[in-house]
């Protein structure tokens, strides 16, 4: 297999979408999560008990709404489908990487297209509220806490493409993951804690901006040296 020139893995709640789903949602059902939300963001609540708990406000049997509520609340940053394209035309894999759960993607975006994969946690409806069907679990060197654990996946990506990989992401849920990310594209939350901690990173508002960047990247492989 000829490696691709590199890999995208992309956040989808407040990166693909231009609110962060999660949030709304939750948030929506049940104000009190406002106060989680809060301590998630400053890291005074772990992400993965600190998800459990917003989706544990959320009864199953309101499953039709939620989905409803995503539909209608779903609105795509601009240049994502235009982003998709390109990347599908070049032959470069596209993993959308979510710590949100697969019925808010699904009722957004609908299917995987072709080229995409998507890595992200389920939601059970079978019990009274909404538990975790957590996919992939932090290992060793992740620090921990990750709940679906974006440096894990990104580190197995470098592995089995032998490519670099490139993150895009605006949040805590990307952080771990940045870590070992060969490029980083960050926005809101996640490009103020990588400015704090003195990490390079590429800030970005729309896809058509990423994708500009990137198209560089295919001209000049070794670019990628520089972060
Ligand atoms: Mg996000
Ligand atoms: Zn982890």
């Amino acid at each position: 297999m000829t490696p691709p020139p590199f890999v995208v893995v992309s956040d989808f709640d407040g990166t693909i979408t231009e609110k962060d789903l999660v949030v709304a949602l939750t948030t929506f059902v049940d104000p009190a999560n406002i106060e989680r939300v809060r301590q998630i963001n400053h890291r005074q609540l772990a992400l993965k008990p600190g998800l459990a708990q917003l989706f544990s406000t959320l009864p199953s049997s309101r499953r039709t709404e939620y989905e409803a509520f995503c539909a209608q609340n779903g609105r795509l940053r601009t240049g994502y489908h235009a982003f998709r394209q390109a990347l599908a035309d070049q032959g470069i894999p596209f993993y959308l990487v979510s710590n949100g759960l697969d019925f808010i993607i699904d009722a957004v975006l609908g299917p995987p297209t072709a080229g995409e994969y998507r890595i992200t946690n389920r939601a059970i409806f079978d019990t009274s509220v909404i538990t975790i069907d957590w996919q992939y679990p932090c290992e060793p060197p992740c620090p921990g806490g990750c709940g679906l654990c974006k440096h894990r996946v990104i580190r197995e990506l470098q592995s089995h493409y032998q490519a670099p990989v490139v993150l895009i992401g605006d949040g805590i849920t990307d952080w771990n993951g940045a870590q070992v990310a060969d490029r980083v594209y960050a926005r809101a939350r996640l490009s103020e804690m990588m400015t704090a901690h003195h990490m390079p990173y590429r800030p970005f508002d729309t896809f058509n901006e990423v994708w500009q960047d990137l198209s560089d990247a295919l001209a000049h492989p070794d670019i990628f040296q520089g972060r």
